[in-house]
C-alpha cells in the first residue's frame, strides 16, 4: 500500500504535480489528504509518469496541456511547448491595432499548437485570422484547440495562401542553429519546429523574402528570433521594410522585430 505522502516524501521529479494529474486534485487537496492510498491502477499510472519525466519528458507532454496568455492549450510532441516569451508577440500586435473595432487580417505562420492565432483572435474576435503550417499533426492539434472561426492551412510558410494579403504577419518561427548544443534540452519537442540551418536564420530569411508579396503599404511584419540574431535580422528587413522596431523579452534577452512595408 502506498500513500500520497510516500509518494510526496520520494523526491522524484514533479511528482506533486503528477499526483495532482492522476489524482484528479489540486495540490492543496492531494496535501489535506496526504493518508489517501492509491490504487493499484493509480499507482501503475503515476508510476509510468514519474519514470517518463525522470527521463526527461516534459511536463507538458505528459499533462497535455500548457497555459499561454489567457487561455490553456493542448499539446503533444507534435507541437513545441508553448514559451513565455513568445507572449511578448501577442503584447506587441494587441499595441499595434488597439483600435478594437478596426479590421485586421492577420496570418500566423507555422502555428503549431495555435497558440498566436488563437490568442489574437480570442482578444479580437472581429479579426480575419489564418495560420500556416507544415505539419499536418500540429495542425491536428490547433484545430481541436480552436473555438471560433480561424483558418489552418496545411503547406511551407506562404504556399497556402499565394494571392492572399494580409494588414499582420505573426510568425515564431524555428531559429536555432542546427549543431547548438540547447538543442540536447529540447529532445522530446519536434526539431522541424527548433532548428533553422547552420545559422538559425534559414526559415526567417524566407519569410523575410517573400512577406512582401502579402502585405499591404505599411502592412506589419512581427518575428520572434534568438537573442543573437536581431542586427542580423534588421540588415535583412532593410532593403524592403522600414519603421524597424526591435524588442527584448522579459529576460532582457533580444526576442522579436517588428517592422512595416515599404
Ligand atoms: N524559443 C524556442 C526555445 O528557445 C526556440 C524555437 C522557437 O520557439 N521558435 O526553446
Amino acid at each position: 500500500m502506498k500513500t500520497v505522502q510516500d509518494y510526496l516524501k520520494s523526491g522524484a521529479i514533479d511528482v506533486a504535480p503528477l499526483l495532482s494529474l492522476v489524482l484528479q486534485k489540486s495540490g492543496a487537496e492531494i496535501i489535506l489528504n496526504h493518508d489517501y492510498a492509491l490504487s493499484s491502477n493509480e499507482i501503475s499510472r503515476l508510476e509510468s509518469l514519474l519514470l517518463k519525466r525522470q527521463q526527461g519528458m516534459p511536463f507538458a507532454y505528459l499533462s497535455g496541456c500548457r497555459g499561454f496568455y489567457h487561455l490553456d492549450f493542448k499539446v503533444t510532441p507534435d507541437t513545441l511547448i508553448p514559451r513565455p516569451e513568445t507572449e511578448l508577440l501577442i503584447d506587441i500586435a494587441l499595441e499595434i491595432f488597439p483600435d478594437k473595432a478596426k479590421p485586421c487580417h492577420l496570418l500566423d505562420l507555422g502555428t503549431g499548437s495555435g497558440i498566436i492565432a488563437i490568442t489574437l483572435k480570442d482578444k479580437n474576435p472581429h479579426w480575419q485570422v489564418s495560420a500556416t503550417d507544415f505539419s499536418n499533426k500540429a495542425l491536428e492539434v490547433a484545430r481541436s484547440n480552436t473555438t471560433s472561426q480561424i483558418e489552418f492551412l496545411q503547406g511551407s510558410w506562404f504556399e497556402p495562401v499565394i494571392n492572399q494579403s494580409f494588414d499582420l504577419i505573426v510568425s515564431n518561427p524555428p531559429y536555432i542553429e542546427e549543431n547548438d548544443a540547447y538543442l540536447d534540452d529540447l529532445s522530446f519537442e519536434p526539431i522541424c519546429a527548433l532548428t533553422a540551418g547552420k545559422d538559425g536564420l534559414d526559415d526567417i530569411r524566407i519569410i523575410i523574402d517573400q512577406a512582401p508579396d502579402h502585405l499591404g503599404e505599411n502592412g506589419f511584419l512581427l518575428l520572434e528570433h534568438g537573442y543573437d540574431q536581431q542586427d542580423r535580422i534588421v540588415k535583412l528587413l532593410k532593403r524592403k521594410f522600414n519603421n524597424i522596431q526591435t524588442f527584448k523579452d522579459y529576460n532582457y534577452k533580444d526576442r522579436a522585430i517588428l517592422a512595416q512595408c515599404k
